[in-house]
């Protein structure tokens, strides 16, 4: 079984009725890439930056520490796009520093955190930004933006973007002028003005892990309360059903790369959404894999509407078995 699973890293990744999908890895750590590739990733959809700052005993990382770490990741993807998002610190994700005054300890989830944080510590973005920057002189290092509601927040961003490059072009070195920017999906805000999202950025990807926390009013990290964090409500399904269909309208790429994108029961669901780009941790890619070269998105395309039709339990239960079948 584990033999026929590790066969699967060298087929193609397409369904039996011959669409082509994209996988792509969440990762923590630059090593994490070794495996995600190895496993046949496409990408990294989403490398988490904000491990580099975390339980940390010494100052924040520099602008030089950073950019070794981001080109590593680079180097190791061999020119495939590699996602970094920029720092989602705050509620489940503290940094701590010793030695520095910044510390993101006890936030609320609807507080002052990833970019909201960021845009009120520029110095601390700026280094990041250029950072970033520096590594796409080596491969296609794409800067990927947590938790955006605002335009501001987006005219803000950009604006910081400009400024660091203009910072590097006056150091006279070298960064990729026009590297691609994206936005995550995970404010049920930025979901119902998703064309403002689609208008500014070169791409967008769910994260479903908070858009479940924000839509539903379940807080992660909040054990009395898990029992209602359900990526099956109908809500989500809507959202996300509607987030697919409105980017691939608009024919800018979309993926997911919260949890739902690498639990292997939900794959058909969210290929008969439409979704063609996935982001998981490396150790789901060939289990979401083996369900994609199974199904036959036309058949489930036509099957999704009934699932989102479903508001009571039991109807839904018999829709996505209908749907699975
Ligand atoms: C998400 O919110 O779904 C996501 C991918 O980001 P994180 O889990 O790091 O908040
Ligand atoms: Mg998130």
């Amino acid at each position: 079984e584990t033999r026929k699973l590790k066969q699967l890293k060298h087929s193609k990744t397409e369904t039996a009725d011959r669409v082509a999908i994209e996988l792509f890895a969440n990762i923590e750590l630059p090593e994490d890439a070794v495996q995600a590739l190895k496993l046949g990733a496409v990408g990294v959809g989403l490398f988490r930056s904000e491990f580099l700052f975390m339980d940390r005993k010494q100052a924040l990382p520099d602008e030089e520490q950073q950019f070794s770490e981001y080109r590593r990741v680079v180097d190791l993807m061999h020119g495939l796009p590699v996602n970094i998002r920029t720092i989602d610190v705050g509620a489940d994700k503290a940094l701590g520093a010793g030695g520095s005054d910044v510390s993101q300890t006890g936030v609320s989830p609807l507080g002052l955190r990833a970019i909201r944080w960021s845009l009120t510590e520029p110095e601390i973005f700026l280094t990041q930004l250029r950072a970033i920057l520096r590594a796409s002189a080596y491969g296609q290092a794409r800067i990927m933006i947590p938790m955006l509601a605002h335009a501001k927040e987006i005219d803000e961003t950009f604006r910081l973007i400009e400024k660091a490059k203009q910072q590097l072009h006056q150091r006279g070195q070298a960064f990729n002028p026009n590297i691609q920017v994206g936005a995550m999906i995970e404010i049920p805000a930025a979901a119902l003005v998703l064309p403002l999202f689609i208008n500014r950025f070169d791409f967008l990807s769910i994260g479903t892990n908070d858009l479940i926390q924000y839509t539903l009013a379940i807080d992660r990290a909040d054990h009395a309360v898990a029992h209602l964090y359900d990526p099956l409500h109908p809500a989500i399904l809507h959202l996300l059903a509607n987030i697919i269909e409105q980017a691939k309208r608009a024919n800018i790429p979309i993926a997911v790369c919260g949890e739902m994108a690498g639990d292997p029961s939900l794959t058909r669901l969210l290929l008969g959404m439409g979704l063609t780009d996935f982001s998981m941790h490396f150790s789901q890619l060939l289990l979401v894999k083996r369900e994609i070269l199974k199904a036959n998105v036309g058949l489930l395309k036509s099957r999704v509407p009934r699932v989102l039709k479903a508001y009571e339990p039991d109807e839904q239960a018999k829709a996505l078995e209908r749907l699975m079948a």
